[in-house]
């Protein structure tokens, strides 16, 4: 078998290595700001605003210009291609903005999912066709990590064995794609929470998920310390009648990735999945607790949890700017807390933030 194990230079290797810890830095997470334009319309729909441009722009920018104490505890964003070239009220880049708060601009390159024909209901994600070319131009303006996201569905028959192949298969050319161009691959496949499986159940997939996509990371020579990975936790679906506990969760999920996900990857950021914001907090945290080996850190990668309610508080309005950017600051410093298993609970007692997320089906 012909190989050639050298496939990226040193220097390229250290400087992925050195974004990819830089991410997963102690306290340290990500704010998914990625929304396509069309998830973009649910949200806005939720505060009765509608889907403009500058719309968008006016919500963005309400998330990056806050405190600097956001770069405490947000070690990166990931933008849709739109907001990446957008700019604040007085003409900065939002590239710029977060840069000067310590935070690292990512770049969603998905072009979303798509059927998977003969299958049922799965489906696979486009997006390599140019890939290269996007990943070379977005590292010139200043992206240093990109996210790809694919998603599995449980039921009595999926996900079938042309799903995992296929989702591994794509993630792995992706992954190896940004690596070339100077980015480090967020590797995301999501074990979907539609359905009515329980804990086990849901365990096991995501086991066999995560070994079908390292086995393709290898095959595809991924330098591993140069990645990280964005999975489901693993929890009951929600139409299962048996809630787990969030210890329960925290300890599934630490066993299933103990047993497929390799020391060299350097760390996981979980997706909050549809969990409220509360819970995707408080179970962020009891994965830190579970005793055992955890060679990599476990953080957050949230979208809905982090911003759910920001979005409720900004609702469109100028005069809510600064109240919205104190409630990003809160949920920031709630999932620190959690990445290093130190999270006591919410003083503030909100509300909002106990609201469930859920969407079936979800898109991003
Ligand atoms: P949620 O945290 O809303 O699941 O989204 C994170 C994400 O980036 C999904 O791709």
């Amino acid at each position: 078998m012909a190989s050639y194990s050298q496939f990226l230079t040193k220097e390229k290797e250290d400087e992925l290595r050195a974004i990819a810890n830089a991410i997963v830095a102690p306290g340290k997470g990500i704010l998914a700001a990625d929304e396509s334009t069309g998830s973009m319309d649910k949200r806005m729909a939720s505060i009765g605003l509608e889907n403009t441009e500058e719309n968008r722009r006016k919500y963005r920018q309400t998330l990056f210009t806050g405190s600097d104490e956001l770069g405490k505890h947000i070690s990166g964003v990931i933008f849709f291609h739109e907001t990446f070239y957008q700019k604040t009220d007085d003409g900065t880049p939002f590239v710029e903005v977060l840069k000067k708060k310590g935070i690292i601009p990512g770049i969603k390159v998905d072009k979303g999912v798509i059927p998977l024909a003969g299958s049922v209901g799965e489906g696979t994600t486009q997006g390599l066709d140019d890939l290269n070319a996007r990943c070379a131009q977005y590292k010139k303006d200043g992206a240093q990590f990109a996210k790809w996201r694919c998603v599995h569905r449980i039921s009595a028959t999926t996900p079938s064995q042309q799903a995992l192949v296929e989702v591994a298969q794509v993630l792995a050319r992706y992954a190896s794609i940004c690596q070339q161009n100077g980015l480090v691959p967020i590797v995301e496949p999501e074990t979907l929470c539609d359905g009515e499986h329980d804990l086990a159940r849901c365990q096991k997939i995501t086991e066999t998920v995560l070994s079908y996509t390292y086995r393709a990371l290898n095959e595809h020579h991924v330098f591993l310390e140069g990645t990280l990975l964005k999975p489901n936790m693993v929890t009951a679906g929600m139409s299962c009648a048996t809630r787990p506990t969030n210890a329960e969760i925290g300890l599934a999920t630490v066993t299933a990735l103990q047993r497929t996900v390799p020391s060299a990857v350097p760390g996981v950021v979980f997706l909050s999945g549809g969990q409220s914001e509360e819970d995707a907090t408080l179970n962020l945290n009891e994965i830190n607790k579970v005793a055992g080996k955890k060679p990599w850190a476990l953080t957050f990668s949230y979208g809905r949890a982090l911003q759910a309610s920001v979005l409720a508080k900004w609702a469109g309005q100028d005069e809510n700017v600064a109240a919205a950017q104190d409630v990003l600051l809160h949920r920031a410093r709630m999932n620190s807390l959690a990445s290093v298993g130190k999270y006591t609970g919410d003083e503030t007692g909100d509300t909002a933030a106990a609201q469930s997320l859920f969407v079936a089906n979800h898109a991003y």
